[in-house]
């Protein structure tokens, strides 16, 4: 096991940036999760830390020592791509062995080591099977436990759970959660999934056109965005966003959007007046009425997802979509009093978190 630290690694395909500067340190163990939206980067950079692309610029430094210079296999990290492609006419203890074949790693200890990473992913059963004789959650697995075998400092995972349907999907993340808990290996993990990110990850490094918009743990990089795009980006629905002005009425300021105005409480001293955007969860607005906010939605939709039900209404020119309970007797195009937590909101200044 090691860290990992990136030191302002950029790269270019002719014209295009993939990566513009990447900094970021992992800590030895962690579980770190890349996160953005498809052409940010992601990919790109997982094969600079592998040595499979060379970077333009920048290092990647492995437990403090720069490993630039350093071809794939010397780099000792192990990689797991979207499309694992196992062998067809191996057995999966072939297929586990196998990297560890070509380093001629003596047999006893290959199949002590294949044993041992069947055993951690539970697939001891399935060892003599062919691939074809796998569920996609199983050959998943084989995949996983080939870069396991070989005990790599750093492993690296390229959207690995993209081919499994989404209930396979959500049980192998589970399973991954508690594969990392025992062997606390660094991991280095793409996405595009959120869910899969603020599950997965201990540090989430949210991505964005080659450039890195915030880093954090799920929850902090949920509660306090640094910006309107991770602020949108994370969370589903999406984070209700609206443009407005910061006013001071009766020593307390106000954000007053187009047809409502919402007294804010808890804001960092020494705000100033001004252009802003206001952003609300849909979880932080409440149905009726209440002191800080007198609000009236009207609702132009509701979609119902059997746990929860999702209002959208339309509140002076602005849309906000606000979480209900399963059992709420409102229809579209009723009236309903809402209520914004006034402690609650998100204040974003020129895109960023103010
Ligand atoms: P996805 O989630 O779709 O896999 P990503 O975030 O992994 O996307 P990358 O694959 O790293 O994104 O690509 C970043 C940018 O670099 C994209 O604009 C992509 O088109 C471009 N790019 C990547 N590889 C090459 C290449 N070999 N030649 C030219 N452009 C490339």
């Amino acid at each position: 096991m090691a860290s990992l630290t990136l030191r302002a690694i950029a790269k270019s395909f002719g014209k295009v940036t993939a990566l513009a500067g990447v900094d970021l340190h992992v800590e030895e163990g962690e579980f770190c999760v890349l996160l953005g939206p498809s052409g940010c980067g992601k990919s790109t950079l997982l094969n600079i830390i592998a040595g499979l692309i060379p970077q333009d610029q920048g290092s990647v430094v492995l437990d403090g020592e720069p490993v630039d210079r350093l071809p794939p296999r010397d780099r000792d990290v192990a990689m797991v791509f979207q499309s694992y492609a196992l062998y067809p006419h191996m057995t999966v203890a072939q297929n586990l062995g196998f990297g560890l074949r070509m380093r001629r790693i003596p047999k006893q200890t290959i199949k002590n080591q294949v044993l041992e990473a069947a055993r951690l992913l539970g697939i001891e059963d399935l060892l003599d099977r062919k691939p074809r004789e796998l569920s996609g959650g199983q050959r998943q697995r084989v995949a996983m436990g080939r870069a396991l075998v070989r005990r790599a400092r750093v492993f690296l995972l390229d959207e690995p759970l993209s081919n499994l349907d989404a209930r396979l999907r959500a049980n192998v993340r589970l399973e991954l959660r508690r594969l990392h808990r025992q062997i606390r290996s660094t991991i280095i993990y793409v996405t595009h999934d959120q869910v899969e990110a603020m599950t997965l990850g201990d540090t989430v490094v949210v991505m964005r056109e080659g450039r890195v918009h915030q880093i954090g743990p799920p929850e902090k990089i949920y509660s306090r965005p640094a910006d309107t795009f991770v602020a949108t980006f994370i969370g589903s629905p999406e984070m209700n966003l609206h443009r407005g002005r910061l006013v001071r009425k009766d020593d307390c300021l106000h954000f007053q959007g187009s047809g409502f105005t919402v007294a804010l409480i808890g804001l960092k001293p020494g705000l100033q007046e001004g252009e802003v955007e206001l952003g609300t969860r849909p979880e932080d607005i409440g149905i009726g009425r209440g002191d800080t906010t007198d609000l009236e939605g009207k609702i132009e939709m509701i979609s119902d997802v059997g746990s929860e039900k999702y209002i959208h209404a339309r509140v002076g020119q602005e849309r906000l979509t606000v979480r209900a309970h399963k059992e709420i007797a409102y229809c579209t195009g009723d009236t309903v009093p809402l209520t914004i937590h006034p402690g609650r909101v998100h204040l974003f200044r020129e895109g960023l978190r103010i």
